[in-house]
C-alpha cells in the first residue's frame, strides 16, 4: 500500500520538478544565462524520461534516487550562483522534504544529512572565512536558520510517521494473529486450517506433494462437562492439545475444527505415517490422568490426499472415519485404505 501511495507521488512529484525546470530554464536562457538555463532544462528532460521509464515498469528505487539527485543538482546550482534575483536560498528548503518523501528513512538521512552538512559548511564559510556566496549576512543567516528549522521539522515529521507506520504493522499482525487463533487452546482455529488445507491441496495439485489430515472427537465429552462442570472440560480440552503440540511437527498445522474436535494438517507425510502419530496421540490422551482422578480417550479418522479428491471430499473422508472409530466401540484410530 505503501509503495503505490509513494509511486504517485514520485509522479506527481516528478511532473510537478520537471514543469518548474522548464519554466525556469527558459526564464534563464532568455536573459542570457545559457548555461544556466540549458542545464536546468536538460534537467527537466531528464526528468520526463525518467518519468516514462517508471510508467514503463523500471525500478521504482532507481527512479527515485534519479529524481532526488536532479532536485538536489539544481537547488546547488541556483543556490551557488544566486538564481533569480538572489532567491537561490529559498530551493534547498525542499530539499529535506523530497529526501523524506522519496527514499527509505536510512538513505534520506544519509543523503539529506551529507546535503545538509555542505550547505551549512558552505554558509558558514562565507560568514566567518571568506566570502564564496552572493547573498549578505543576513540573508545566509536567515537562510541557513530556516533551512535547519525546516529539516527538523521534516526529519521530527518523519520519524513520527515511522513510529505510527509500525505500530500500525504490528497491530495489523497481531490482529491477523488473533484472527487465526483459537482462543481457548490457542491452537489454529478452523479458519486458519481451512486456509493450510487448501494451500496444501493447492502444493499437492501443482506438484505431486503429499499430504495427510487426522481429525479427532474427544470420546463422551458431555459427561466429563456434566459430571465436573464446564470450566474442568475446558482444562481437558487445553491438556489435550498440549499433548498434540509435544507429539507434532513443527511444520504440522494443528487446529480445533469445532467443540471437543480437532484436526491435524500434516504436509508431506502419508497415510501410515499420519496413521502411526494419530496413535501416538490417542496413547498419550489416554495416560493422561487429571487431578479429579478421570481419565480421557478420543476416536481418530485419518487419511492421505489421492487422486480425484477435492478439499472438502476429503475433509468429509476423514471425518467418515472418524465416525467410523465411534462406531467401532470408540478410543480408536481409523486410517483410509489406499
Ligand atoms: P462422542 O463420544 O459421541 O463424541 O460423545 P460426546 O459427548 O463427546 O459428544 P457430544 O457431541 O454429545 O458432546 C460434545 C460436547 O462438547 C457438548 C458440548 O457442550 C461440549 N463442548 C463443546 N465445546 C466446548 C468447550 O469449548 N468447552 C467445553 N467445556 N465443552 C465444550
Ligand atoms: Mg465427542
Ligand atoms: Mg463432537
Amino acid at each position: 500500500m505503501f509503495s503505490s501511495i509513494q509511486n504517485k507521488l514520485f509522479r506527481n512529484f516528478s511532473l510537478a520538478t520537471a514543469l518548474v525546470f522548464y519554466s525556469f530554464g527558459s526564464a534563464y536562457l532568455m536573459r542570457g544565462r545559457y548555461l544556466l538555463g540549458g542545464f536546468e532544462s536538460f534537467l527537466g528532460i531528464l526528468l520526463t524520461v525518467n518519468y516514462i521509464l517508471h510508467r514503463k515498469g523500471n525500478s521504482s528505487h532507481w527512479s527515485y534516487r534519479i529524481l532526488v539527485s536532479a532536485v538536489y543538482m539544481m537547488s546547488l546550482v541556483i543556490f551557488l550562483t544566486g538564481g533569480i534575483a538572489d532567491s537561490g536560498f529559498i530551493w534547498v528548503l525542499f530539499i529535506p522534504l523530497i529526501t523524506m518523501l522519496m527514499l527509505n528513512p536510512r538513505e534520506a538521512l544519509i543523503w539529506a544529512g551529507t546535503y545538509s552538512c555542505l550547505i551549512v559548511l558552505m554558509i558558514l564559510c562565507h560568514l566567518f572565512i571568506r566570502p564564496i556566496l552572493i547573498y549578505d549576512s543576513n540573508q545566509s543567516i536567515q537562510s541557513l536558520i530556516v533551512y535547519l528549522i525546516f529539516v527538523y521539522l521534516t526529519g521530527n515529521n518523519e520519524s513520527l510517521k515511522n513510529a505510527a507506520r509500525e505500530k500500525l504493522q504490528d497491530q495489523n499482525r497481531e490482529l491477523k494473529r488473533l484472527s487465526m487463533t483459537d482462543v481457548l487452546t490457542g491452537l489454529a482455529n478452523r479458519s486458519r486450517l481451512n486456509q493450510s488445507i487448501q494451500g496444501e491441496f493447492n502444493r499437492f495439485e501443482r506438484y505431486g506433494t503429499p499430504f495427510s489430515l487426522i481429525m479427532l472427537d474427544v470420546d463422551h465429552f458431555k459427561n466429563i462437562n456434566d459430571t465436573w462442570g464446564h470450566g474442568v472440560g475446558d482444562e481437558v480440552l487445553v491438556a489435550l492439545s498440549l499433548a498434540m503440540r509435544k507429539y507434532t511437527r513443527k511444520s504440522d498445522v494443528v487446529g480445533r475444527w469445532g467443540g471437543e474436535e480437532f484436526l491435524i494438517l500434516c504436509p508431506e507425510t502419508d497415510g501410515e505415517s499420519a496413521g502411526q502419530l494419530a496413535e501416538k496421540l490417542r496413547v498419550s490422551f489416554e495416560k493422561l490422568e487429571f487431578e479429579q482422578g478421570f481419565t480421557v480417550t478420543a476416536s481418530f479418522g485419518v487419511s492421505s490426499i489421492g487422486p480425484k479428491v477435492t478439499v472438502n471430499s476429503f475433509l468429509s473422508e476423514v471425518d467418515r472415519l472418524m465416525y467410523l472409530s465411534k462406531e467401532k466401540g470408540r478410543n480408536r484410530v481409523t486410517i483410509a485404505d489406499k
